[in-house]
Parts: structure tokens; sequence; C-alpha cells
């Protein structure tokens, strides 16, 4: 591990080596950590990592350091021998800046809110993670409990993906993403897919010559209102009659980016769309892209001359713990001795604990901040939830055993 690479007022690196859960949310959304995937030029996960590291370390963890990729620094500390208790999960990267309205690496509190970016998604549930992390430290009842700590999951989670793959495991997880302290078990999931329409080029005079691509792709777009009625219901897969997730409702569908065409003058040669669809779980990405090839090629049956390609982009799982599981109940027990009503909700964004149900193991997110006030120009946190969130947190790390709840 490098030293901390930040000067710290005395006083400061003091509270960061109690573990206090508002220093160091102070101390990460200080720290860039732009993820350089989603805006040119962002810092990395690096700096953070390397500043957390060490502090881990004198808690006793064992620490492990990985580098998928050059700069983008994912860390897995763990107390005891073997990863096989809790998980605390938190992604260090952050989206850009761009826009924002606060001094996006310059946290203020206002009226018992913190901004800054990454302050809400999620560096203050990193903070609680990291204050559960040193309060559980001396405890024989917390050995296999770890730390994850990861890079990129605001654009293909490198980080979480490269530690599963090398056999990173736990026989739970908590994703302390922003949920505003409520239980989320289950998220959707999203598949994008890409159409490009290929037409003719020639002079906007000569429509026997011209194949408009646009036009074309439009006809294809307009054919997806039979999955979810124009936008006005849910997106449906399977049968019409499907009933919602009880926690998650229907799935949805729109049209993320499109473009085209070169002069009002001329018949577009080119132009292509990305959709997303947003799935509950028991939706397929590979129905949906399935039903997206099927109108495209009743398009270009009815236009000769015109060709749509169906490309597949990202695809991330949906995950659904049940209600019922080990997890939950023993969240909402630590909310009920935190002298808080656990609420138990879906998370409509996608989020990493995702990734780890994907592998088998149950995880589901719980957090301080809300997800309404992530990527926003203005982002912020309640300081009151990070501090609750870092109990809550504590509680579960020096008291989870899988199957042990009563
Ligand atoms: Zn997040």
């Amino acid at each position: 591990m490098t030293a901390p690479s930040v000067a710290l007022d005395p006083a400061v690196a003091g509270r960061l080596e109690a573990g206090d859960p508002l220093a160091w949310t102070r101390a990460l959304v200080a720290i860039p950590s732009v993820n350089p995937d989603i805006e040119a030029g962002g810092a990395g996960e690096a700096a953070a990592a390397d500043f957390i590291g060490p502090y881990l370390e004198r808690w006793g963890y064992q620490v492990v350091r990985h580098e998928p990729a050059p700069g983008r620094v994912t860390l897995v500390a763990t107390l005891g021998n073997s990863a096989t208790g809790l998980a605390l999960c938190g992604h260090l990267d952050t989206v850009g800046v761009r826009g924002m309205t606060v001094a996006p690496f310059e946290p203020r509190e206002v009226n018992g809110r913190l901004h800054g970016r990454g302050s809400a998604d999620m560096k203050s549930g990193v903070a609680a993670i990291l204050a559960a992390a040193h309060a559980a430290a001396s405890e024989a009842s917390s050995s296999g409990l770890s730390v994850i700590l990861t890079a990129d999951e605001e654009h293909a989670s490198l980080g979480l993906r490269h530690l599963l793959d090398a056999g990173v495991r736990a026989s739970g997880v908590v994703v302390a993403e922003p949920t505003s302290l409520a239980i989320a078990p289950a998220n959707k999931g999203f598949a994008w897919v890409r159409i490009e329409a290929r037409g003719r080029a020639a002079h906007g005079s000569r429509p026997d010559l011209g194949r408009d691509a646009i036009r074309q792709l439009a006809r294809a777009l307009g054919r997806l209102d039979v999955l979810d009625g124009g936008g006005r219901r849910g997106l449906e897969l399977g049968p019409a009659s499907t009933p919602p997730h009880p926690l998650l409702g229907h799935g949805s569908l729109h049209a993320g980016t499109i473009e085209g065409g070169d002069a009002p003058s001329v018949y577009p040669a080119g132009a292509h769309t990305v959709i997303e669809a947003r799935l509950v779980p028991g939706q397929d990405a590979a129905d949906f892209l399935a039903r997206v090839e099927e109108f495209c090629r009743e398009v270009e049956a009815d236009e000769p001359g015109v060709t749509l390609q169906v490309k597949r982009g990202m695809i991330r799982p949906a995950a659904d713990l049940t209600p019922e599981h080990d997890l939950v109940r023993a969240l909402s027990r630590a909310l009920e001795q935190e002298g808080a009503t656990p609420r138990v909700e879906g998370m409509t964004a996608w989020v990493e604990s995702s990734w780890f149900m994907d592998e088998g193991i149950p995880a589901l997110c719980f957090g301080p901040g809300s997800i309404a006030q992530a990527h926003t120009a203005d982002e912020w946190v309640d300081v009151g939830e990070i501090e609750t969130a870092a109990r809550v947190l504590t509680r579960m790390a020096r008291s989870w055993v899988p199957g042990g709840v009563a």
C-alpha cells in the first residue's frame, strides 16, 4: 500500500482513524474519482483506494489491491483468514461533474445536507462501510467479514467482474447504494439494443433512386409500441397477464439516442438508434432482442432496399432476493435495534448486487442517501442517514451468521 497522498489536518486524521462516517464521507468526496469512461479526464479510483487501504490495514484487515485496468483500482479487505462471512460492498467511482451547481469536490454541509459529487452515490455508503469495518475489527464474531470497494460500477463493472471472476466470495453481501435506508432486495436489469438502418442516398427530388433509412428506422421504432402501448403501460415480453413484480412493478422501454441523415435535401443513407429496456425479474433480455429482431425483419419485408441490423449492447441482469431471506431479516432487526422502522422496497436502478446474485451469492442494497439525488447537479446526502447506516452496518458486521437469524 502506498501512503495517503492527501495532507490531513491531525484532527481530521484522528476522526478517520476512529472510523467516523461523516469525516469519511467528507474525505472521500474531496478525492475526485470520476469514472474516466464516463467523463474524459476523470481521475478514476486509484487515489481513493490508496487513501483508504492503509486505514483498513491498520485496523487489522488483509488488503488486496486489484488493478483490472491501469488506474482502475479495486480493494478487497478481509478480517480473518477467508471471506466466508458478510461482505460490505461499495463503488469508489462517480459519474462526471459537468453542469454541477455545487463544488463537486469541496464537501459542504447546509441544513443537515452534505453536498458534493458522490455524496449520495455512494461515498457516504462507502463511509458507512468503513465505519462498520472499524467498529467490527476488534471483535472475534466479525471474522470472515470483508470490505469490497470497486472500480467502474458506473460504467462496465470492470472492478467487481474482475473480483468475481477471480473467485471472490461471501455468504451474504450488503451493497451500500443510496436507498434512503430502505432494504432493497430486488432491482431492475436492463438491455441496450442498437438498430442500424441502411438505405440509399439520393437527391431529394429523386424518390426513384433514394431509400429513406430514417423513415424505416422510425417504422421499426413504431412497432415497439406493441410491447408497451407506446409507453402508456408496462413492458410486456411474455403473456399480457403477467402480474407486476411486488417491489418493482413493470419493466419499461425508451429510445435513448437517435442519429441519422446528412442534409434536408438528401435521402438519408443511414440512421441508428439505441433503445433501452428496463427489465423486472422474470423478464429476459434475449426475449426483448428477439422481439426487436422480429419487428426489424417485418419492416425490411415491407420496404425492399432498406436493411435494419440489430446489435446487442450492454445487458445487465435484474435481481430478486426474497424478502424472507436472512439478509433482509438481519437488516430489519438491526434497523429496529437502532430505533428505525424497516422498509423493504425495490431498487429501480441497476446495481452491483445483481452480479453477486448472478453468482449465487445472496445480496441486497441498503445505504444512506436517496437515489433521486444520485448523479444530480447539486448531489447531497442527509447527514443523519449516514450515521444511522453506519450503526446498522456495524450491527450487521458484528452479528451476521448465515442461516442464524432468529
Ligand atoms: Zn451507485
